[in-house]
């Protein structure tokens, strides 16, 4: 790894803490900030699968100094493609104004004083976007209603564990989350093929990033150990009652 480590996984070198509010539950951001806090970096939130997620009523994209949304197909709500950024920081929206649209000065047009990019989006995703966002309320609610459906049919099996919900925290349950906590991985993707065979799809938990090859190894072995035997099930907001139903049914006899 660079850098000298210094206290709680941070180095020498380190900029900021970006904390993943993941599958719509918020990451504990006051333990984040108080980091961040006493090693003097910035905290980033990820946010792009907790729209509306919030901590003792605050919503996440609010609770560091700047927060990013996506809005790719299968987030909570969607352009297509694109994202926002939120931040209260006036100068850092400004300089965010600027680099994605092309760094090109405010005084002189097409003239850029530094290197940007384009990252502007187009009129018809906002639109798309603006639209979505009138829904959003209604979106949550049967995100919520979906995973209680789940709860009721899943939470008696004490070999599984669902979606956390933290006190004082909102989940907007992005997705549903099994983790099968006797499972190895092998046993975990023959569950996933055995799904499969009954038309029901799954996905199996993200790959930890400290093991890509881009990134310094580091050790993080609760992150390893879950994201083998995790998966995630359907949870698309037109689903009915009758296909979460069966979807468990499915799952109860297999286990
Ligand atoms: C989807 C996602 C992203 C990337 O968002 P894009 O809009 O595809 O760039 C980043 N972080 C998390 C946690 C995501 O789920």
């Amino acid at each position: 790894m660079q850098g000298l480590l210094v206290s709680d996984g941070l180095t020498s070198i380190t900029k900021a803490i970006v904390p993943v509010h993941l599958y719509g539950h918020p990451a504990n951001m006051d333990e984040i900030n108080k980091i961040a806090k006493n090693n003097n970096v910035i905290v980033i939130e990820d946010a792009a699968e907790a729209h509306g997620a919030e901590i003792n009523g605050k919503k996440v994209g609010g609770l560091g100094e700047a927060g990013i949304f996506s809005f790719y197909g299968n987030k909570i709500i969607t352009s297509g493609e694109g994202g926002m950024i939120t931040t209260n920081n006036h100068i850092l929206y400004e300089k965010m104004k600027y680099l994605r649209d092309q760094a090109m000065s405010s005084e002189k047009r097409y003239w850029h004083t530094e290197i940007g990019f384009n990252y502007r989006m187009t009129n018809l995703q906002a639109a798309l976007a603006l639209a979505q966002l009138e829904r959003i309320d209604e979106i949550l609610e049967k995100k919520l209603e979906i995973f209680s459906w789940y709860h009721n049919y899943l939470n008696n099996i004490s070999s599984i564990k669902l979606n956390p919900n933290l006190d004082n925290y909102k989940n907007v349950y992005w997705v549903i989350c099994i983790e099968l906590l006797n499972f190895s991985e092998n046993e975990r993707d023959a569950l996933m093929a055995k799904l499969n065979e009954r038309n029901i799809d799954s996905r199996p938990y993200f790959y930890p990033i400290s093991e890509m090859p881009m990134y310094p190894s580091v050790c993080t072995p609760v992150t390893k150990l879950i994201s083998k035997r995790g998966i995630n099930l359907p949870s698309y907001y037109d689903m009915t009652k009758d296909q979460v139903s069966y979807i468990c049914k499915e799952l109860k006899k297999l286990l």
